[in-house]
Parts: structure tokens; C-alpha cells; sequence
């Protein structure tokens, strides 16, 4: 759980109801027994800050890069992208699934809104998915797959052991995706 600003405490306790035993990561020496790891939601101008002045961000790029598990949410989506629209130019983002995000890309008029969204894969009927200021996916590459959409745009996608959303899955007191996500970490 990277835990340098955002909603930490609710993915902890979604990580911990779907069974893992989540830790906080500040430093890079939090890292490195680290098996999966969250990027929350936040502000991910700030977040991708926080990264270089802990020194997280190379060690981070590094783990990635080599194949770790990781889950972004809102704010933790675009730091996964390759591409950001409308973010900050020297804002960071790992390229660690293919595609474009647009920063707050849902609208201002509608900052923050939930919808019932079906996800391949999990059962039990759709995840009520919260967005907040939420990334918009404009486009993705090939090996790109997509697991959920609202309103006809990608709203969950995987990328080999990445996986990122633009809402907020642990606002709803509902662990599945963090249990698809676990389940994918474990196979
Ligand atoms: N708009 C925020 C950003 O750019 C993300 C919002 C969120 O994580 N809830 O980082």
C-alpha cells in the first residue's frame, strides 16, 4: 500500500478483508518485502512529488518494471498510464499500462458521482464504483484488457499483473476487486 497521501486507511482495510495483511510504504526500504502493492487514490500531482522526495520513485519504476502486482486507483491509474493528458508536465506516470488518461477527465460538473459498474469476472452483480474527480481512459493499446466500462468508455483495465480503475473501489465497502486483484497476485 503506497501510503504517502490519499485514502489509505480504506484500501488497508479492503486489502485486509480480502485476506492479505497490508502494509504502509514510505520509504524505499518499505518496498522491498512488498508482494503487491496499491497506488491510492489522492492527487496524483502530489503523489508523483511525494515520490521523489522519498526516493520511492526509482525503486518503484524498478519493481514495476520487473513485473510487480500493482492496482492504481483514481489517482493511482494515472501514475500506471504511459500516457497523461492535462497533468502537470513534469508529473510522473510508470508507462506500466498502455494507455492515455485524462486528468479529471469526467468533468468538473460532475466531480463526483457513483454508478453501478459490471466487471468481468466478479461475481455477485456490478461494484458500485465511486468516482472522484476520476481519469478518463481516451485510449488503449492492444495487450490492453478491459474489464469493466460506464458509459461505453474503460473505466477498469489490466495490463499483465497491472490493473487500474478510474473510481474508487474501496468506498463501497465491497473487497471483490480488491480480491480479483489478490486472486491475480496469487496465481
Ligand atoms: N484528479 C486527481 C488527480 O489528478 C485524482 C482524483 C482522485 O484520486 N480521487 O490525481
Amino acid at each position: 500500500m503506497l501510503a504517502l497521501q490519499g485514502d489509505r486507511r480504506e484500501h488497508a482495510a479492503a486489502l485486509a478483508a480480502a485476506g492479505a495483511h497490508p502494509v504502509m510504504v514510505r520509504v524505499p526500504a518499505d518496498l522491498h518485502p512488498v508482494e503487491a502493492l496499491v497506488l491510492p487514490g489522492g492527487e496524483s500531482t502530489t503523489i508523483s512529488l511525494l515520490l521523489d522526495s522519498s526516493g520511492l520513485a526509482p525503486v518503484l519504476a524498478e519493481r514495476l518494471a520487473a513485473g510487480l502486482p500493482v492496482l492504481g486507483t483514481c489517482a493511482g491509474m494515472i501514475l500506471l498510464a504511459r500516457d497523461v493528458v492535462d497533468g502537470r508536465p513534469d508529473q510522473r506516470s510508470f508507462g506500466v499500462i498502455d494507455m492515455t488518461v485524462r486528468r479529471n477527465g469526467f468533468g468538473r460538473q460532475v466531480d463526483s458521482f457513483e454508478a453501478p459498474v459490471a466487471v468481468d469476472g466478479l461475481d455477485g452483480g456490478p461494484v458500485t464504483a465511486v468516482f472522484i474527480r476520476a481519469p478518463r481512459v481516451e485510449a488503449v493499446g492492444p495487450g490492453v484488457e478491459v474489464l469493466a466500462r460506464w458509459e461505453g468508455r474503460p473505466v477498469l483495465c489490466r495490463q499483465g499483473a497491472a490493473m487500474a480503475a478510474s473510481f474508487h473501489p474501496e468506498l463501497s465497502g465491497d473487497a471483490r476487486l480488491h480480491r480479483l486483484f489478490l486472486d491475480q497476485v496469487a496465481s
